[in-house]
Formats: structure tokens, C-alpha cells, sequence
């Protein structure tokens, strides 16, 4: 299992429904993106409404360990739409999707290797938590 087994209804527990059906429909657009994917925990980058993308890291199988850098998340330190938006996407993803998110910073590494970059490692490690650097060392343009 290269996921963490999120279990869903723990995840959504007191949250507010609308909140919910919100984090759902981020993922059902796509707006969740999976940079990290591991037994241990999933790392998003979860665009908003305002077209800003936050960084999200749950870590528990009931996201009793979750981040977001939303300001929703900052002010009140509860589970926000996006954490629901990247559990139900790590969750939705096939076994192929996963493979993908679960290498793909490896990946990353090695092509900034490749093309000589000595600071591979660290330009990967910042971009985690960049999704602006991130899409910029992927090669896609930044919109
Ligand atoms: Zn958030």
C-alpha cells in the first residue's frame, strides 16, 4: 500500500457539511494536487477559490495530524476544505496515480541531477511546500 488508509468518516467528523461537500468538490475539479504520497501521510498542493494554491500535509489516518496554510486553517487550526480535498483525492486516486505522486519528487531529484543542478536536493525539498517552484522545475509554465 503506497497511501495511507485515510478513513474518510473520521476525517470528516464535526466538520461542518458544507465544508465537506466544498473539499469534495476542489477534488472532483482537480484542484488537488499530490506531490507527496506514503504510507506515513500525503502532502497536496490545494488550490482555493482565489486561485491561490495552500500547502497541505496530513499525516494521520483520521487527519488528526493535518496543516493547511490556508488562513481559514492558521486562524483556527481546524480541518479545512482542503484537507478534505487532498484525503479524498489520495483516496480516489488509482493504483497508477499513487505510483505517480509516491515517486514524483524522486523523479524531480534525479532530472535536476541530471542536468547538473548541485542543488538538486534542496530546490526539491523547498519546492514541497512551493507549488510555484514546484511547477516551474516540472517544466510547466506558471500561470
Ligand atoms: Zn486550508
Amino acid at each position: 500500500m503506497i497511501a495511507p488508509e485515510f478513513d474518510y468518516e473520521a476525517v470528516c467528523r464535526g466538520m461542518p457539511e458544507a465544508r465537506v461537500m466544498r473539499g469534495e468538490a476542489y477534488a472532483a475539479k482537480g484542484w488537488a494536487d499530490l506531490v507527496e504520497v506514503s504510507p506515513a501521510g500525503v502532502l497536496a498542493h490545494v488550490k482555493g477559490e482565489r486561485g491561490i494554491t495552500y500547502v497541505v500535509e496530513v499525516a494521520a489516518r483520521d487527519a488528526s495530524d493535518a496543516r493547511c496554510t490556508c488562513p481559514d486553517f492558521q486562524e483556527s487550526g481546524l480541518r479545512c476544505k482542503h484537507v478534505v480535498a487532498a484525503v479524498f483525492t489520495a483516496l480516489d486516486a488509482d493504483e497508477a496515480e499513487l505510483e505517480a505522486a509516491s515517486g514524483r519528487l524522486t523523479r524531480l531529484t534525479d532530472l535536476l541531477d541530471m542536468e547538473g543542478r548541485d542543488d538538486a536536493a534542496l530546490l526539491v525539498d523547498r519546492a514541497r511546500r512551493d507549488p510555484a517552484l514546484l511547477r516551474e522545475l516540472e517544466g510547466e509554465p506558471v500561470s
